[in-house]
């Protein structure tokens, strides 16, 4: 299986533009992967049509039994993150007819927008001299540590799994999508980039398909090195900025690392062709290789604004560039 993973040292640098236009020009013969999670935005150039969904889970969350808690406080004492809080009775029973789902954390109170900090500790304050004080688990707060379940008395904390996104099969024009939404404040994106990879490579082996493309997560954290381990081959997409150069070298030592082989190419190359010159230079001293440049081009935005990858749209300028750059990357391997 061939994985060909894009990335990039920082976002905004038209890594999914690219990939959307290496989708067209694999015509079908590709799966596509989207491990930009936290960001992921490949779906708003290649209207995925949803066939599969899953829910991820990681981690773990407390749940507090109400009829077994004696409501000592042990568990808001021992939290480290300040995610046992002291909810109103009162104002469960207004907000819980809002909807099923609320599990009277009371967030929505410490955080509204409508009140001043100084309101929301009046009514903490008048919640924790409640008669028959509840306890509740912050969602947003809790790490899952288990310390809280671990001290209960009581034994009237669960610890469960988290549910923290949610991923997807979808049918593009171009082929077959895996895709994932990391739900608010959630965490671990890394094994989530992981399980969209895993499922691209089921989808491609059961479709008989040996590609697989892959829009990375930018930077050098815990996505990116879930997007390029064990990958075929590495696009480092930079602009002709000093920054640019900077960020090269940083992902440069992280393909390095982790033995992926890297090519790079430099977007928007024409805005500063000095620059461009630099990081082809510097690529090469580093030991990647250097699969070209692509120019500045309207055109990328006009196919973006009409949600569609450049190559779609026109045959010259940046669609040019990127055809031979797929086509270099296709001879690499
Ligand atoms: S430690 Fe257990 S019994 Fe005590 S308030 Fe927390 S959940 Fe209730
Ligand atoms: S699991 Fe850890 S972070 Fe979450 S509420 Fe319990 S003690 Fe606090």
């Amino acid at each position: 299986m061939n994985e060909l993973v894009i990335i990039s040292g920082k976002g905004g640098t038209g890594k999914t533009s690219i990939v959307a236009s290496f989708a067209a020009l694999a015509g079908g013969q590709a799966v596509l992967a989207d491990c930009d999670v936290d960001a992921a935005d490949l779906h708003l150039l290649l209207w995925p049509d949803v066939i599969e969904r899953h829910d991820f889970y990681s981690g773990k969350e407390p749940s507090i039994d109400r009829a077994r808690c004696t409501g000592c406080g042990k568990c808001m004492e021992v939290c480290r993150f300040g995610a046992i809080v002291h909810a109103d009775d009162k104002h469960r029973d207004e907000v819980r007819h809002l909807s099923s789902a609320c599990r009277n954390c009371s967030f929505c109170l410490r955080s509204c927008p409508q009140r001043t900090n100084s309101d929301i500790q009046a009514m903490m304050e008048a919640s924790a001299a409640s008669a028959t004080p509840v306890y509740a688990v912050d969602p947003l707060a809790c790490e899952g540590c288990g310390v809280c379940a671990a001290f209960c008395p009581a034994e009237a904390i669960d610890l469960q799994p988290r549910l923290c996104g949610e991923w997807m099969v979808s049918q593009t024009r171009h082929g077959l999508m895996v895709h994932a939404k990391l739900g608010i404040a959630a965490e671990n994106s890394g094994k989530l980039v992981s399980t969209v990879r895993h499922q691209a490579r089921q989808q491609a082996e059961q479709a008989d398909i040996d590609r697989v493309i892959i829009d990375g997560s930018p930077g050098t954290g815990c996505p990116v090195i879930a997007s390029i381990t064990g990958a075929s081959r590495a696009l480092i997409v930079t602009e002709p900025t000093l920054s640019g150069c900077h960020d090269l070298q940083r992902v440069a030592e992280l393909t390095r690392h982790f033995d992926v082989p890297a090519s790079v190419c430099v977007n928007k190359a024409n805005l500063n062709p000095g620059i461009s010159d630099e990081i082809a230079s510097a690529a090469r001293e580093l030991g990647l290789g250097f699969a070209g440049t692509i120019r500045y081009d309207a055109a990328v935005t006009q196919a973006q604004l009409h949600n569609r990858a450049v190559v779609e749209t026109a045959s010259a300028g940046s669609a040019e560039d990127i055809r031979t750059l797929w086509n270099t990357l296709i001879e690499q391997r």
